[in-house]
Order: structure tokens, then C-alpha cells, then sequence
């Protein structure tokens, strides 16, 4: 009997808001133990919460970018639960009216397109964080309150290739579109995993096996590991005769277990309850229109404006895509110099290069899109050697300077002194009198030899193809 896994995911991603859910007290993460409260999100009885109106934004925008229908009345419940990481013993969610229902995502798994259905988005507020010492536990009550959004997939998936697309598609879109800074480490988005298995057929006619839900997964490698120990640990209990039950499981990164946390809640046991504190929202046309305008580019969009517009590859767009640091600084050299594909190419080979060697960070690059963008033009102007754009580069990495302060410094302009290139020719052709009997010997490799020769003494003061013009002549002379 082969059991085939299916699987449905809920993410939780944090909105990029300046201040809480319903309080005024700063969204950010960090910060020393419980410094982000006050008496609303600390649970305090009495204080009254006042919606954020930026999250109502962001979670729209984020039904927008998922093709959600989005709801014209929405409210909030309390979901009920007793815990030391939620001083008010409920948390504010919502049940019966999200924000955003439906919607879908399409994901691509070597080379196949696939699209997975969305349930709803709803809003709600973050939990605190617990630390354990030894017998002792912490809590810190800064992510009390924090607005995040719930994305509940159906259960679409049946491998970890493509929950792990979904998830990086998933982040990406919500990068992109300023609702999510996507930071797994930082726990500002988290994976719960449900799955279970059953037989092709069964599962073909929707009759799905017993779920288990594995919580807050928190990077995309520990989805794909947490899903592989779970479909073996069911296949074991289910094929030595036992059943699965149905509850909530713990994935221990360090050792690949999966520990049972509780057995599985369902919604009745929360109690939720409308609250009463939390007035309805009627969302109107107007507001979604402007929301709507407000709609940063995403992905796709921009796909199709670097390879229809600019005349990239869709390999070569898909690599500066691939981190929105990246994109947004390509996008602000194209401002600058419009030369789109030869700034391509120089962020792809050079400056790809020296972040992921650690050597440059997109976030705190010491030279700004302007010098990047001017030395390439200078580059392709025919005013700087092309093989000295790397050095040029790495010392404004080094020392901040712009092109043309180093070039200046360090004298590295091409000069076209034909009367310099000679006599740098003449000297190595002199230095190097076996290597001109080889040549003329019919040994043309050693040409390579006295170009690399003549380049190194002219230090880039000399365009390429000057120098391998003069090179030619003289060896023929010789
Ligand atoms: P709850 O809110 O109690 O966690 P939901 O019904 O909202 O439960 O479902 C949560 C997630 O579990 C959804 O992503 C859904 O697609 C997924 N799911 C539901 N049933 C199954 C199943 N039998 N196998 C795998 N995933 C499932
Ligand atoms: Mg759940
Ligand atoms: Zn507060």
C-alpha cells in the first residue's frame, strides 16, 4: 500500500507596521525585554484597543497581491486560550469574517506549473516570547500585539518541493510588496505544516487521511526536514497497523525529532467570541481604490519589465530578482545610466560576486547606484580599461570613493598616448626576445603572454584593443 502525502500550510508573516495592532507601542523587532508596552498590549483590563490603519492596509494589499476577494465587512473575535506568552488569555483574531477569502498562488516545481488555492488571510495580533533557564521561564511581551497576517493554504500540496516553492514564492511576494520583511531567523514569518497521508485513490477522491499539524517552522529548510521526519513517522505508525492521531507536533531543528506539543484544539475549545471593544470595519471603494494605487510592483510585474522592457535573459532577471535589495539598487543605476543590460552584467558578475563572498552588503553599500551606474558608462564610453571595473569596484568598496576620485588617484584613465603604448611595447618585446621567436615561429599562443605583459605595465591607461593592434603590427615587424 503506498500512502501518498497531503499537505496544507498556514503562514504567519508580521506586517511591516510602525506601531502594534491596537495600541501605539513601536512594531519593531528587538529592543530590551518588555520596553514596546503598554497597559493595552500588556492585558491590562480597560484599556480600549484603536485599530491600525496601516495594517488594514497591508493585509488588503496582500489580498490583492494573492488574488483574494476581499471582504467589505470585517470584524475580529477574541480566541480564548490561557498561556504565559498572552497576558490578555486571548489573543484578537479573526473567525467568521476575514479580512481576505480565497485566493491563489502559482508555483512552479521543476518546471511544472502548479496552482495552490488560498482559504483566507486573516488579521490578528502576535504572542509574546518565552525563554526557558533551566527550571525558570521569561517572558517578554515586545511581540504582544504585533499585527500579523494568517495565510491559510488548502491542503494542495503532496511533496516538500512544493510547499518550499510555495513558501520562497510566498516571501518574495510579500517582500516585494512592503507587507512582510520575510525574516525566518527573526521569526517575522513562520510555517505551521499539516499533513497526512493516505492512498492515491483516497486521497484522488478527497478522502484525506488523519492531519498532524507540525508549529512555527521557522526556516525553509527546517519545512522541507520537518515534512520528510513526519511523512516517515506516519508511514511507520500506519503500515504496523496503528492510526494517526490527530494533534499538534514540535520540530526539534537540532536533532530532526518531531515531539508531540498538545493534542490538536478545535475551534470550539478557543471559545471565540465577537469583541466587543473592536468595532466592525466597512471597507469602502474609495479606500480600496487607494489602496490599491498604493500597490508597490511585484515580481511578476518586474519580470516582465527587465526581460520585455530591458532585454534581459529570464535567467539573468530572475537572478537580480532574486533579492529585492538588489533589484530595487539595479533599478536606480537604469535611472541613472540607461544602459540596462550592461549594468545587468556588471551586478551579476562583479558585485554578486563580492556579496556572496561576504565582501559587500546590499544593505549598507559604501558607494551609492550613481557610482555604480557612472563607472559602467565610463566602461563602456571607452574612458576605463573594462578588466581594471573589478579593482575600480572593490576600492569603492573599500574606501567609498566615487569612480572618478579613484580613477583620478590612482591615474587609471585610458589615455590613448599611442606614443606610451609604443614604448611600453617595445620594452617588454625587448624583455622577452624567446617569447617574439616563438611567435614569429608560429607559436601564436605566446600572443596572449605578451598582451597580459604590455597591460600589466600600462596599468589600464590604454584601451584593450589599442594595445593588441600595436602588438600585432610590431610582431609582424620583428
Ligand atoms: P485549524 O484552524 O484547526 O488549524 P483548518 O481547517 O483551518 O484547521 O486547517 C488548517 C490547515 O490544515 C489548512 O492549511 C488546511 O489546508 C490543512 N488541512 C486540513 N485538513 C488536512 C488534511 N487532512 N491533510 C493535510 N492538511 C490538511
Ligand atoms: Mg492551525
Ligand atoms: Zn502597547
Amino acid at each position: 500500500m503506498k500512502l501518498y502525502p497531503t499537505i496544507g500550510l498556514e503562514t504567519h508573516a508580521e506586517l511591516m507596521t510602525e506601531s502594534k495592532l491596537f495600541c501605539s507601542c513601536s512594531a519593531r523587532f528587538g529592543g530590551g525585554e518588555n520596553e514596546h508596552c503598554c497597559i493595552g498590549c500588556s492585558g491590562f483590563p480597560g484599556a480600549l484597543p484603536a485599530l491600525n490603519k496601516k495594517a488594514l492596509e497591508l493585509i488588503v494589499r496582500a489580498g490583492f497581491s494573492f488574488n483574494c476577494e476581499i471582504a467589505r465587512f470585517t470584524k475580529w473575535e477574541r480566541k480564548n486560550y490561557f498561556y504565559p506568552d498572552l497576558p490578555a488569555a486571548y489573543q484578537v483574531s479573526q473567525m467568521e469574517r476575514p479580512v481576505c477569502a480565497g485566493g491563489f498562488l502559482e508555483i512552479n516545481v521543476s518546471g511544472e506549473k502548479k496552482t495552490i488555492r488560498l482559504n483566507r488571510i486573516h488579521l490578528e495580533e502576535d504572542a509574546g516570547k518565552l525563554t526557558h533557564e533551566g527550571n525558570r521561564s521569561f517572558a517578554d511581551y515586545n511581540r504582544t500585539g504585533v499585527p500579523l497576517i494568517e495565510i491559510v493554504t488548502e491542503p494542495d500540496f503532496h511533496s516538500a518541493d512544493e510547499v518550499v516553492a510555495y513558501v520562497e514564492k510566498l516571501r518574495q511576494i510579500l517582500q516585494y510588496a512592503d507587507i512582510c520583511d520575510g525574516k525566518m531567523e527573526q521569526g517575522s514569518l513562520r510555517c505551521d505544516v499539516n499533513i497526512s497521508l493516505a492512498t492515491i485513490e483516497n486521497t484522488q477522491a478527497g478522502k484525506l487521511g488523519v492531519r498532524t499539524e507540525i508549529k512555527n517552522l521557522n526556516s525553509i529548510k527546517a519545512i522541507g526536514r520537518a515534512i520528510q521526519a513526519e511523512t516517515e513517522r506516519q508511514t511507520d505508525i500506519i503500515e504496523s497497523g496503528g492510526t494517526v492521531v490527530q494533534q499538534t507536533l514540535r520540530f526539534n531543528d537540532a536533532n530532526g525529532e518531531i515531539t508531540p506539543m498538545r493534542n490538536k484544539e478545535n475551534a470550539h475549545d478557543y471559545r471565540y467570541f465577537p469583541d466587543p471593544d473592536i468595532p466592525p470595519v466597512v471597507l469602502t471603494e474609495e479606500e480600496l481604490k487607494s489602496f490599491k494605487a498604493a500597490l508597490p510592483e511585484l515580481p511578476e510585474v518586474r519580470m516582465s519589465r527587465y526581460t520585455a522592457e530591458f532585454g534581459l535573459s529570464p535567467n539573468d532577471a530572475a537572478i537580480i530578482l532574486g533579492d529585492k535589495n538588489v533589484s530595487d539598487f539595479y533599478d536606480d543605476t537604469v535611472k541613472i545610466y540607461n544602459s540596462p543590460k550592461t549594468l545587468a552584467g556588471f551586478i551579476i558578475v562583479e558585485l554578486l560576486r563580492r556579496v556572496n563572498l561576504g565582501e559587500a552588503n546590499m544593505k549598507s553599500l559604501s558607494f551609492t547606484a550613481d557610482d555604480f551606474a557612472e563607472l559602467q558608462r565610463f566602461v563602456d564610453e571607452g574612458k576605463v580599461n573594462r578588466d581594471i571595473r573589478k579593482d575600480i569596484l572593490r576600492d569603492m568598496l573599500e574606501s567609498g570613493k566615487s569612480p572618478v576620485q579613484i580613477c583620478d588617484e590612482k591615474n587609471l584613465w585610458i589615455k590613448e598616448d599611442a606614443g606610451a603604448v609604443e614604448a611600453v611595447i617595445d620594452k617588454i618585446m625587448a624583455a622577452n626576445p624567446a617569447a617574439v621567436e616563438q611567435y614569429k615561429n608560429g607559436e601564436i599562443k605566446v600572443f596572449g603572454f605578451l598582451m597580459g605583459q604590455a597591460n600589466k605595465e600600462l596599468k589600464g591607461s590604454a584601451a584593450p584593443a589599442t594595445v593588441k593592434n600595436m602588438l600585432e603590427q610590431k610582431l609582424k615587424k620583428a
